[in-house]
Parts: structure tokens; sequence; C-alpha cells
């Protein structure tokens, strides 16, 4: 399919739209040099990382590892790299959590979540996606109301590079298909009633009625971490 579509991305874009993931790999793989995945081992993102791995994609893959992860997050990050015979890097904040508390005070994520997402997600994110042309995610529309309008292949004008999302169009069912049908590793904390989950002191359990991102920053009026679209806050 690659070879079928033009290289600009407006065009491209329209023309995989319905492509399969495995499809959209393979025409970003052949169509940037350097390209990335940043993953943040959600279930998506275990997904992404067997369709490359398995597909023999030389994609960067990397992970923003702001030091205050799940255990379980950590265990599965190793799983997945013996799995797949690939090396998931870690991009990490300037600061330590030691360093941080020195000089913002201590469990920022209680006072100001944005700031701290702001120093331990967005700079270290930024700075290492300038090193790229192109980088994937595993986002999808269904996820929040900020995903809802995300295209298979757009132009990212926060960080400046081309932003391409294989997943956008699958369903949280479809994700897990693929899971099951590949026996793909995954968070264990996934049983444990975390549908959605990032960094430990910000990611509560969700009730099965719930929103599957509600266990994000519970309480606070913050729903995404300001890598993927301007802040979006929750309605009252
Ligand atoms: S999710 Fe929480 S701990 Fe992680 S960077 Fe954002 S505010 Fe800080």
């Amino acid at each position: 399919m690659a070879d079928e579509l033009a290289t600009d991305v407006p065009t491209a874009g329209r023309a995989l739209d319905g492509a399969t993931p495995a499809e959209i790999l393979r025409w970003a793989s052949a169509r940037f040099d350097k390209l990335t995945f940043a993953t943040g081992f959600g279930a998506e993102g275990c997904v992404m990382i067997d369709l490359i791995a398995r597909a023999g994609l030389p994609i960067d893959l990397f992970t923003l590892d702001t030091g205050v992860l799940f255990p379980e997050t950590y265990e599965l990050w190793r799983r997945l790299e013996v799995r797949y015979g690939v090396t998931i890097r870690a991009v990490r904040p300037a600061l330590t959590i030691m360093a941080q508390g020195l000089a913002h005070g201590p469990a920022l994520w209680e006072r100001d979540p944005d700031r701290c997402c702001d120093l331990r997600k967005v700079r270290p994110l930024r700075a290492e996606l300038a090193r790229f042309d192109a980088w994937i995610t595993a986002i999808r529309r269904e996820q929040t109301a900020d995903r809802a309008t995300a295209r298979v292949v757009e132009q990212d004008a926060k960080f400046g590079l081309v932003k391409i999302n294989p997943l956008v169009a699958w369903t949280r069912d479809d994700v897990w298909a693929h899971i099951y049908a590949h026996d793909v590793p995954y968070n264990l904390l996934h049983e444990r009633g975390y549908p959605s989950i990032g960094c430990e002191p910000c990611t509560s359990a969700v009730a099965a009625d719930e929103d599957p991102r509600a266990g994000r920053w519970r309480g606070a009026d913050k729903t995404e971490c300001g890598l993927h679209h301007i802040l979006l806050r929750k309605r009252a």
C-alpha cells in the first residue's frame, strides 16, 4: 500500500483512512527515515509494539519514564522487550523526583499537576521529538473528547512534526480482541480496575460504570497530560 500512496501528508492521510493499522505502519516506515513510537504502555501501546515487532519494521521505540510509574508498568516494559526482542528507550525529565521536590516543593502533582506534567512529560517529549520527522501514537478517537477529531495522519502543530495514529478508529473491544488473539503482554493492573494507567500518584482504579479515564487525575480539573492536544478541562 505504501507504494500506491502519495507522500504528502494530507493526501496520504485521506488515502489511509480505513486502512488497517498494519498498513498504516508499513506506509509510515517506508515514508519516514526518522520515525518513532512513543508508548505509555497502555493496552493500545502494547498492541502497537506487537504490530511493529511482528512486521519487523525499523521503528524507534521510547517511553517517557517520569520516575513515578507503577511497579507493574516497569515490569511490563521489561516483559515487552524480552517478548519481542526490542529496546524501548527511556526518555527522562531533566529533574529527578527528588530534585523536582527541592525546586518546586514535594508532590507537585498534588498542587499543580499541569506544571508537573509539563516538567516530566511535555518538555522531555518536545526535546526528544525534535530529533524525528514523524511520531506514532496509540491514541483512539473514542478515548476522550479531545481525541475525537484525531486523523490517521496529521501535522502535529504542537511539536512540529507529522503525527501518525494507526489505531485512531479502533474501539476498546478491537484492542482487547487483538491482545487476546496474539497473546500480547499487557499491564496486570488492567485486571484490577485500571483501564487507563499513567503515573502512580495520579491514577486510581475506576468502578465498572465509570468512564475508563475517570481514574486519571481523579478530583482534578484535568483530563490529558498535554502530549496530544491542548488541555481540555473536565465538564462540571
Ligand atoms: S501524571 Fe501526575 S506524576 Fe505524572 S507527570 Fe503528570 S502530574 Fe506528574
